[in-house]
């Protein structure tokens, strides 16, 4: 009698002992599971670039806002005056034109960090605007891909690339996943000028691991200098809240000399404000 109620508690005490490792099992795997689900979002640049600048120790930067600067290529108006800011600026520059060569080497040799301005097709608007060889969403995968690799053969020192118009284009997965394939193997980041609303670059880059983030502000929609300005105040106050933000003007007719000279006015406001311009790579990196 005393043997069986022994065994008895013997049993349930190995009953309890299974429940507790089941228990710790499960609570275990919860864990891990949370913890893939957390490392999938690695991708999500702009709540980790939030979060790293939050923990930064250089307290003095405020927020970090990066300039990118669209349509050099053409030697148009206000390339001189614009790789003569004397702050880091990102300079796109369309591939395939007389001058491509030539403002890319002048934008790295004052300075500022180069990337490729890939001309895409737009929902509304003449095709003409694309120039040679525009991504179309009527190309093969493989023609989008050799365009994507000659462009960046024509462009020294890109070190990334955004969109030259592309509402059309930029909402196309087939497109944007063989653009993405390309980056990939070249190591750059893609910037989404956000041409349209239902872009999928973001989501692709994503997918693929390459580095990507998107426009907050267009400066120079309105050519005046008092606007652009407004815009670059909105691009700063973005940058406060957010830690960092990215703003998109232009060299030739879109801008030109009165964004050159909007952006040089307002860089003692930033520098009061503790608002650093940086290329965009600096911003990439923070994530690194
Ligand atoms: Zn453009």
């Amino acid at each position: 009698m005393k043997k069986k109620i022994f065994f008895i508690i013997i049993n349930k005490k190995r009953i309890i002992l299974t429940l507790v490792l089941f228990v710790v099992l499960i609570t275990v795997l919860i864990g891990v599971r949370a913890q893939m689900k957390k490392n999938t979002r690695v991708w999500n640049y702009h709540e980790v670039i939030v979060k790293k600048l939050e923990g930064k120790s250089d307290r003095e930067v405020q927020g970090k806002v990066a300039i990118i600067i669209d349509d050099f290529g053409n030697a148009g108006d206000g390339t001189k005056e614009m790789v003569a800011i004397q702050s880091v600026l990102t300079c796109a520059v369309i591939p395939f034109l007389p001058y491509t060569n030539e403002d890319a080497v002048l934008a790295h040799n004052r300075g500022h960090e180069v990337i490729i301005h890939i001309p895409m097709e737009p929902h509304f608007g003449n095709p003409k605007w694309l120039g040679e060889k525009g991504i179309t969403t009527n190309l093969s995968t493989e023609q989008v891909k050799s365009i994507i690799r000659e462009a960046i053969e024509k462009v020294p020192y890109a070190v990334g690339v955004n969109n030259h118009m592309g509402s059309k284009a930029t909402e196309d997965r087939r497109i944007i996943t063989a653009i993405v394939e390309v980056l990939k193997e070249n190591d750059m980041y893609i910037v989404d000028s956000k041409t349209s609303m239902t872009s999928v670059i973001r989501e692709i880059a994503e997918e693929y691991e390459v580095p990507v983030l998107e426009r907050a502000v267009f400066l120079d929609n309105e050519k005046n200098i008092d606007a652009i300005k407004k815009q670059l105040e909105l691009l700063g106050e973005i940058a406060l809240k957010d830690g960092y933000a990215v703003g998109i003007g232009h060299v030739g007719p879109e801008g030109g000399v009165v964004t050159a000279k909007a952006i040089e006015e307002m860089i003692p406001v930033f520098e009061k404000k503790a608002i650093k311009i940086v290329p965009v790579s600096e911003l990439i990196k923070e994530v690194f």
